[in-house]
């Protein structure tokens, strides 16, 4: 798997602080997953799905640094929130990182989602997978596209993995 040349992981006075590359965030998305979830968007995608909605998050040269402790600090702002996604760009291209704000968001008693355009079977021993609650898998397929349940294609999977916390029903 390929994975970001510079190290996601910085210290200052002796603090370990996590870098993540993203391209945006939505701070109340309604769309990417179950209730009111605050989306991050990875920058850098391996997959060119034909049809993608966010061509331009696969340009690994795009985007920007964000440490995850300010992506928390807004998160813990917001009492109307279920839960958090990562979304594409490709989140597994980035698993320190996230796995790290994925264990936060649960402290907060939140859920996370997390969109790949991988398949789950080749990445379910990866670390990341480890920290999240529901995976939607696999690329869009734009002949197979369906705006049912949290989807892009009828390809993709809606995987219930962890279920940590009662906002993880699906
Ligand atoms: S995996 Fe997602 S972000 Fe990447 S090309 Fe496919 S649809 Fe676009």
């Amino acid at each position: 798997m390929k994975t970001f040349s510079k190290s996601p992981v910085n210290t200052q006075n002796g603090e370990i602080i996590m870098k993540l590359k993203i391209h945006g965030t939505i701070r109340q998305s309604t769309v990417d997953g179950l209730g009111i979830r605050y989306a991050i968007f990875c920058q850098g995608c391996p997959h060119h799905c034909k049809g993608c909605h966010n061509p331009e998050t696969w340009n690994f040269q795009n985007g920007f640094y964000v440490d995850t402790d300010d992506l928390l600090k807004e998160i813990q702002k917001d009492p109307l929130l279920d839960g958090v996604t990562f979304s594409g760009g490709e989140p597994f291209l980035q698993e320190k990182p996230l796995s790290d704000l994925a264990d936060k968001i649960h402290q907060l008693g939140l859920n996370v989602w997390c969109y790949t355009g991988f398949t789950y079977e080749q990445i379910k021993d990866s670390e990341l997978i480890k920290h999240i609650d529901v995976l939607v898998d696999g690329p869009y397929i734009q002949e197979l596209r369906t705006l049912t349940g949290f989807r892009g294609s009828s390809n993709q999977r809606v995987i219930k993995l962890f279920p940590m916390s009662p906002k993880t029903q699906t």
